[in-house]
């Protein structure tokens, strides 16, 4: 007998049908003598029309108690209706609030962390042999305010869970089968992975492949909590997500694409010292977020100093720097949006060399330009023309994986 937590995204409980498909998974483990907790997301998308209501009363943007309070209402709606649709087929069912099952968080409003987690009502429930159904993406804080804990909490919830029970698994289901080498809808030959480690899960996390949430990889990862990604409308193995993988290890894993990236270019500052702690300075305290950073050489003087942001925070981050004049001598700062991020991931390439010049390889058959180039242990990034992206993904993924 094994201690099972299963997570079921939005759109794995849409409507009465996928309700009772969901149903009908958790109840085949529950009978075969398993304890069984589950935590599910809003149905389909719930919390997007409940983010629409809100903007509806006050576009400015309501307070953040004040949405917290409206967004947990979706998760309380798909607990109790598969707490339902168990009891309907027979097994006993007892849905909870995150505060219910011990959620606790601090007070940072639609963005909460999980300060611990009581599990003793979830406990109770599973001794009296029955299904625990819980609302992920929520909790309470130390006033006794609801809280949320981002979007796409629910995954975080379920690894919490996972963790401070010892569960002996943790399962995300979604509609995809698994976690892939490249997005299946636009890579024809992108393979589905049968293991993945959580230092790579979160590098593809971030990057965009959008099947975990990132602070769930982390949570596992800090907690040594192995993670399956897998189907809810396909009964098959999915991915498991663990520190180690034991299978013959591929030279990467994965091939990422990411639009939202801005380049912020400076040129023409003096080549002096301090300059790029004041520009840094500045952009942090703005709580600008930087990703890739790069620094000419210098030259007459001056030099040019070029960063990446996401676009939604391209306008601050060059409002922030104009406001510099007084203390900063530069001809001038510009935002181009129209760049794409492509990466590759692979623990492998930590002892192979050469995978930096195989992708640079597809990238010059393919005939697209490398803007710029970033590198990390098990990462290899380049800035692209956004047009070429699409391409270029393609072209890189073929060259490693067939
Ligand atoms: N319902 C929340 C969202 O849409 C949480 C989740 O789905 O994990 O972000
Ligand atoms: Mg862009």
């Amino acid at each position: 007998m094994a201690l099972m937590v299963k997570k079921f995204g939005g759109s794995s409980v849409a409507n009465a049908e996928r309700v009772f498909n969901v149903a009908n998974i958790i109840i085949e483990d529950y009978k075969k003598g398993n304890d069984v907790v589950v935590v599910v997301s809003a149905q389909g998308d719930t919390t997007d029309d409940l983010i629409a209501k809100a903007k509806e009363i006050n576009p400015s943007g309501a307070s953040k108690r004040e949405m917290d309070m409206l967004l947990c209402a979706g998760e309380q709606i798909s607990i109790a209706l598969l707490a339902m649709a168990i009891e309907k087929l027979g097994c006993p069912a007892t849905s909870l609030l995150g505060w219910q099952a011990g959620f606790q968080t601090n007070s940072t409003h639609s963005l909460a962390r999980i300060k611990r987690i009581d599990p003793e009502r979830i406990r109770n429930e599973l001794d009296k042999r029955r299904i625990v159904v819980v609302a992920g993406f929520q909790g309470l804080n130390k006033h006794d305010d609801l809280t949320t804990l981002g979007r796409g909490g629910s995954d975080t919830s379920a690894v919490a869970i996972a963790a401070s029970m010892h569960a002996d698994l943790c399962q995300i289901y979604t509609d995809v089968d698994g976690v892939y080498t490249a997005d299946p809808r636009k890579v024809p030959k992108a393979k589905k992975m049968d293991q993945i480690t959580y230092s790579e899960m979160l590098e593809l996390a971030s990057l965009g492949a959008q099947v975990l949430n990132n602070r769930s990889v982390e949570m596992a990862k800090k907690y040594g909590v192995q993670l399956e990604v897998l189907s809810s409308l396909e009964a098959k193995p999915g991915t498991i997500v663990k520190e180690k993988v034991t299978m013959e290890k591929m030279l990467i894993s994965g091939v990422a694409k990411d639009n939202n990236v801005s380049r912020i270019a400076i040129v023409g500052l003096d080549d002096t010292p301090g300059v790029a702690f004041k520009i840094f300075n500045k952009l942090a305290q703005a709580k600008v977020n930087i990703d890739i950073i790069l620094q000419s050489v210098g030259r007459d003087g001056t030099k040019d100093i070029t960063f990446t942001v996401t676009e939604d925070q391209a306008q601050e981050a060059v409002e922030a720097i104009e406001a510099m004049r007084d203390v900063l001598t530069f001809k001038s700062v510009s935002a181009d949006n129209s760049i794409s991020k492509v990466s590759i991931v692979g623990a492998g390439m930590e002892t192979h060399p050469g995978v930096a010049s195989k992708m640079f390889e597809a990238l010059s058959d393919a005939n697209i330009n490398i803007q710029n180039i970033s590198t990390s242990e098990i990462k290899i990034s380049v800035l692209i023309d956004e047009k070429d992206a699409d391409r270029a993904v393609i072209a890189v993924h073929d060259k490693f994986i067939d």
